[in-house]
């Protein structure tokens, strides 16, 4: 009785779907011939949908619920704020309690030259902030000339207009005339799919000294701002080559450009620190934050910025034209605030450093003698699995990424939650992943390899 209902459920909220609603980063008509699948319910790291199967989210979301599925201090954070102001704004020399003191919180977490948060409603926000941050700086500092934002190929900063602009993403640029003028880019370090037969650190030299000729061809006056993840997430893990970092940091030093790390996915611990920055060691001028800073329960973000930056902004004696209606929603900024308090109380990144993490690593690692596997790699609670047909030439099989989608469609068919770019498969399971359910997910994965394997055949 109860699975006719849920049955029916399901297609009715399938056909209003199909009737009225258009998709994000999705073929609306397909999904409306197919019906969408309706996530119901989560708790942990699983999640349910309305026809009652269970999923291990390995994705974590969209790499943002962090603290996992149902954690009722942050329900009862919001609750709390939504009855006591559940809004005002940050325009005209206003605060909030929990604006500001979550300003504070994360000036402490942060890298010590970061002292300061412009906050927004999303990574793609952040962005556009950032680029509107950087231009502003150089009109203060008497070089107007300096509006140029180099950012890479295959990077990922969002969906806006800005965002996608300072992203890399061909599909995106594709579609709306993209990028805008003043935005250049660089190719990526993504030695697994572009490294030939250079050793990684050789690659990780010449796709840092990119950016050098770059801004040798736009003329260094020209050139504001560089802008990266600390790892491409959206780009499929890409985890540059240990030379490459140290190398970028040398050139942005030489020729005095400002340094944007898109912390949107490493921030919060996904690399087992606080932010992607501590694991590189690199000292960033902005770090655009959303995702994992509200652990996904609601929507917010920021523009955390370097004291050498902040200074100039509050000697000009003049407003910054900009801002959003719900820059810092005082009940999103609780709900983060009460994030953080739950990250630094239960010691959740130190765990995934010393041990889920490493746990998580080995287990994947194990699938490296998979014959279908041409690659794993990892760091923190991220993982990347690239599927080949020939793993000495790292040469992949024929249908642009058909043996991604099959690999993800039959983890999905076990109850696993991976995504697939291309060829590569992608984990980011929330930080709170347990070593049972890191088990679960290997397990799952490896049947998925096997199941693809054979349909390739
Ligand atoms: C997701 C993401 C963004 C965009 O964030 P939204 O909240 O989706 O606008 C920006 N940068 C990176 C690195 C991201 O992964």
């Amino acid at each position: 009785m109860t699975d006719v209902l849920t049955q029916s459920q399901t297609q009715s909220w399938q056909q209003d779907d199909a009737e009225h609603h258009l998709h994000p980063f999705g073929d609306s008509g397909a999904i409306a011939r197919e019906g969408a699948r309706i996530m119901t319910r989560a708790k942990g790291v699983h999640i349910w949908d309305s026809t009652g199967k269970v999923y291990l989210d390995a994705f974590a979301g969209l790499w943002c619920v962090n603290l996992g599925y149902g954690r009722e201090e942050l329900v009862e954070a919001a609750a709390r704020q939504m009855r006591e102001l559940p809004y005002y704004n940050l325009f005209f020399k206003t605060a909030t309690p929990p604006v500001v003191e979550l300003a504070k919180a994360l000036a402490e977490v942060a890298p010590s030259h970061i002292n300061h948060t412009f906050f927004v409603g999303s990574g793609s926000e952040a962005n556009d902030t950032v680029l509107r941050m950087v231009r502003r700086y150089w009109d203060l500092k008497g070089k107007p000339s300096r509006k140029t934002i180099i950012g890479r190929e295959n990077g990922y900063h969002g969906s806006t207009v800005a965002g996608a602009s300072l992203g890399g993403m061909k599909p995106m640029h594709a579609q709306g005339d993209l990028p805008i003028p003043g935005v250049a880019h660089i190719r990526q370090p993504y030695w697994f799919g572009e490294g030939g037969d250079m050793d990684p650190d050789e690659f990780g030299l010449v796709a840092a000294r990119a950016l050098e000729d770059k801004i040798l061809e736009l003329g260094p006056e020209n050139v504001g701002a560089f802008i990266a993840e600390p790892i491409q997430g959206a780009g499929g893990i890409i985890i540059p080559p240990d030379t490459y970092w140290p190398e970028i940091q040398r050139i942005v030093h030489e020729y005095d450009l400002l340094l944007v790390v898109d912390e949107v996915i490493c921030g919060f611990g996904r690399t087992g620190e606080w932010f992607g920055s501590d694991t590189f060691h690199l000292t960033p001028d902005f770090m655009p934050i959303a995702k994992g800073l509200s652990s996904g329960y609601l929507p917010i973000g920021g523009v955390m910025v370097a004291d050498r930056v902040a200074e100039v902004f509050k000697a000009e004696g003049d407003d910054f034209n900009h801002g959003f209606t719900y820059s810092g929603h005082p009940v999103c900024a609780a709900v983060a605030l009460e994030n953080l308090r739950i990250l630094r109380s239960e010691r959740i990144i130190e765990t995934v450093k010393t041990t889920t993490a490493p746990y998580l690593q080995s287990q994947l690692n194990t699938l490296a003698d998979h014959p279908l596997v041409g690659e794993v790699r990892g760091i923190g609670m991220l993982g990347a699995i690239e599927l080949v047909e020939d793993k000495a030439s790292r040469r992949r099989y024929a249908g642009n990424g058909r043996a991604g989608t099959l690999c993800r469609d039959f983890a999905l068919e076990q109850g696993l939650i991976l995504r697939a770019t291309g060829d590569t498969m992608l984990m980011s399971p929330p930080l709170v992943i347990a070593p049972e359910e890191i088990d679960e997910l290997v397990t799952k994965t490896r049947h998925a390899l096997d199941l693809t394997l054979e349909a390739l055949k």
